[in-house]
């Protein structure tokens, strides 16, 4: 049964056209089933109906079909989202005979909906003469087929194919930054061919070994990835074909071929080409064909391998207009490399609306849309529209929806224009209650950070980029020299600097970290307390960078428990008296800890003398609370970063604080949402961190804000049930103030 499921669904994948695809569907379901009849409707969201896609055993010559949402049995497995199992189909109430379909010779009936995300994409339905009802296997055979169906079925409708609406169809993602942008797609595809490497010699075998090395890690890990991303999809090539690779990298005679060849003086990428090639012409001469077309895979597994050995030192094709950057999975590097005039906006594969780089295009201000289904090799050169506040791209779009979204950017600019012609004024409500505004920083490669002249000071800068962006550990010397910059740009100012959080979405090249869960393995301080020297290195460097201002408060990134706060607080002071030594001026910092980790929530009464004060990183305390991975576009819809949980601990966490006189600040993304800013002074807090592009935005919302308002919305969010509810109050109460543009700035 299995295998009889996956074929059917590989050979419906192969065919592109629509029509086609279905009607071997149809075919091979009967067959699979030993049925007579066989029929696939597909839903007219627009039209409110179903409409007859193919079917094998029913009248139907291509002409046109429908059945509306309300009508006969298939209408019903359509509203009720739930298969309908008949032995005889006229006897049911919501029967309706069709008589241009012939249906009279069938009494038994067995309809399964198509279901993606929630939706019902369409309705499959088998038919039999003889009444009867279908049996258990039978019926789960047709769940499970109009299950991976669905997949298929949205998928194709995502890029356009496939769908019923007579609207231009919009590529549809995660929203992830808010903004528009209209201009033209950009990939970079200039990778390096394996074919094109040419002869090469190196005087450093050694160097080049340990690179060979590094990179088949690296290529071996992205195989496990890949591996088991494929593994709840239905391509079994494609599972096959990573084990293939995994099995020839492992084989101790190839790696001992191009060992040789660097031994003899090449470079490991013409080793490289030199091997593979050798391998995959032995297999092109095979006389057995399966084995012969393993010279193909020999050269793509050779094609992967170059990619790893170039990836961190290939240069991208240099941009020299305004794009839209599109990217397999959008890196800190790789949004660093482009000129930020450039940027019009990014598009990314993977990733949600909460991993680091959609925070970094938010920090830069750049529209972004995450998880998108795009055809890499076809975006590439097209132009079209990406919508940051409703996650859609359009490819070459028409003029009405040009013409749309060029008054939605006319509108945005006048509101850019707004906002900050009172950056400089305070931040406080309209009845004068200051509120403390913060910047977060360090995710841009950019050490040089703009003084950003509305704010109080840094409530976040992350150390990770200068990690991340290197070939190794940054030396004592070059932190140093980077927190300087950054310390002495704020003389007056708080400076809060995190101590290094690798580790899930942040991982180091040079330091691969292969983990069943990211999220919930060695990330931030468990990865930095297992190696003191690189904490104390950083800190020092920290400690060194403060003694001119003396402005430095450090935080520690996902604690989770006292000890690991205690065993922090004891480096901290190390490296200090270290720094004592010969800077006898330098003062001991402020300590303060993350929340993030729930667990800490229930520990505030024992940290609140330990520390001096506490910062909540929402973006980590979300995924933790509602055990929803922030990386994953897949569970986007489950991250709902205003859910009434999210509402609750926020509540108690700042119910603590306030009890044992614990400093608070929020640093995570919720800080600068605008729905999220107003929630959080209502509930009580009074120190937000936010990114430089949403900086004069809250000012502007605060300073037209009453607090007793914001003290009633949070009350009633409080109360709510559902994450939805509370955005849609909020949505009411901007529309009421005339804030709707900052939210959405004209459509829909
Ligand atoms: C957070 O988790 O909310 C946070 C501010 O830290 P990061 O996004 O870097 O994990
Ligand atoms: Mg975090």
């Amino acid at each position: 049964m299995l295998s009889q499921l996956r074929e059917i669904v590989e050979k419906v994948s192969r065919v592109e056209d629509v029509h086609l695809a279905l009607n071997i569907l149809v075919r091979e379901t009967c067959t699979a089933l030993n049925t007579e009849c066989c029929t696939i409707y597909l839903a007219n969201e627009e039209r409110q109906r179903l409409e007859l896609m193919a079917t094998q055993g029913l009248i139907f010559q291509g002409d046109s079909i429908h059945i509306r949402f309300e009508e006969g049995l298939v209408g019903l497995v359509k509203r009720s989202a739930e298969p309908l199992n008949l032995a005889e189909a006229s006897k049911h109430p919501a029967f309706k005979y069709f008589p241009q379909l012939g249906e009279k010779v069938y009494h038994s009936f067995l309809g399964a909906p198509i279901i993606h995300r929630k939706k019902v994409l369409g309705v499959l339905v088998i038919q039999q003469k003889t009444p009867r009802l279908f049996n258990e296997m039978e019926e789960s055979f047709l769940v499970t087929l109009s299950a991976q169906l669905a997949v298929l079925i949205a998928h194709a409708q995502s890029q356009g194919h496939w769908s019923l609406s007579s609207k231009p169809a919009a590529i549809q993602g995660i929203a992830a930054s808010s903004g528009v942008a209209i201009g033209e797609f950009w990939f970079d595809n200039s990778q390096p061919q394996l074919a094109e490497v040419c002869p090469a010699s190196t005087l450093d075998k050694e160097r080049e070994q340990e690179w060979l090395l590094v990179s088949i890690e690296a290529a071996l890990a992205d195989f496990r990835r890949m591996r088991k991303k494929f593994d709840s999809e239905i391509n079994k090539d494609a599972l096959a074909i990573f084990d293939l690779f995994t099995h020839l990298l492992n084989d101790p005679m190839l790696r001992t071929d191009l060992k040789k060849h660097i031994e003899r003086g090449d470079r490991a990428d013409w080793a490289l080409r030199q091997v593979v090639e050798s391998y995959s012409n032995r297999f092109a001469r095979m006389s057995d064909v399966y084995l012969r077309e393993r010279a193909q895979d020999v050269r793509e597994l050779g094609q992967r391998l170059l990619f790893f050995l170039h990836n961190s030192e290939h240069e991208l094709q240099p941009v020299d207009r305004p794009v839209i950057l599109v990217a397999h999975e959008l890196t800190a590097s790789l949004l660093a490399s482009i000129p930020k005039e450039y940027l019009l906006a990014v598009v990314s594969l993977e990733g949600a609306a909460n991993s680091h780089a959609a925070i970094l295009s938010r920090a830069l201000g750049v529209p972004a849309v995450m998880g998108a289904n795009l055809n890499l090799a076809e975006v590439h050169g097209k132009k079209g529209i990406v919508d940051g506040y409703t996650g859609e791209i359009y490819l070459e779009p028409n003029k009405q929806i040009l013409r749309e979204y060029r008054n939605l950017i006319t509108e945005e600019t006048e509101l850019h224009a707004i906002v900050n012609q009172e950056l400089a004024e305070p931040a406080q409500t309209l009845d004068k209650v200051p509120v403390e505004l913060l910047l977060n920083a360090g995710l841009s490669a950019d050490s040089n950070i703009a003084i950003n002249s509305g704010v109080d000071g840094v409530g976040l800068y992350r150390t990770e980029i200068a990690f991340l962006l290197q070939h190794r550990f940054p030396s004592e010397e070059e932190q140093w020299q980077q927190y300087r910059a950054i310390l002495n740009s704020y003389p007056n100012q708080r400076v809060v600097m995190r101590t290094l959080d690798i580790g899930g979405d942040k991982a180091l090249p040079y330091l691969p970290i292969e983990e069943d869960n990211p999220f919930l393995g060695w990330r931030g301080i468990r990865f930095t307390l297992d190696h003191p020297d690189i904490f104390l290195i950083q800190v020092r460097a920290m400690l060194r960078a403060s003694i001119e201002h003396n402005n430095l408060s450090i935080l520690l990134p996902m604690i989770s428990g006292v000890r690991e706060l205690d065993d922090a607080v004891r480096l901290i002071e190390q490296a200090y008296q270290d720094v004592l030594q010969f800077a006898p001026q330098v003062q001991r910092p402020k300590i303060g800890i993350m929340i993030e980790v729930p667990s800490m929530v229930y520990l505030i009464p024992v940290i609140a003398k330990r520390v001096d004060f506490v910062s909540v990183g929402t973006n980590d305390l979300t995924q933790y609370l509602l055990a929803v991975d922030r990386n994953n576009s897949r569970v986007a819809d489950v991250y709902e970063s205003m859910h009434p949980a999210v509402m609750q601990v926020l509540r108690q966490i700042r119910q603590q604080c306030e009890k044992y006189q614990l400093p608070v600040c929020i640093c995570g993304e919720l800080a600068g949402d605008p729905f999220g800013a107003l929630l959080l002074l209502g509930l009580g807090y009074r120190s937000l961190s936010m990114n430089t592009s949403n900086v004069a935005r809250i000012k502007y919302l605060i300073r037209h804000s009453q607090l007793s308002d914001l003290q009633q919305l949070a009350q009633r969010a409080l109360d709510m049930s559902y994450g939805d509810e509370i955005s849609q109050m909020m949505r009411a109460h901007f529309i009421e103030h005339d804030f709707a543009g900052f939210v959405r700035a004209g459509k829909k």
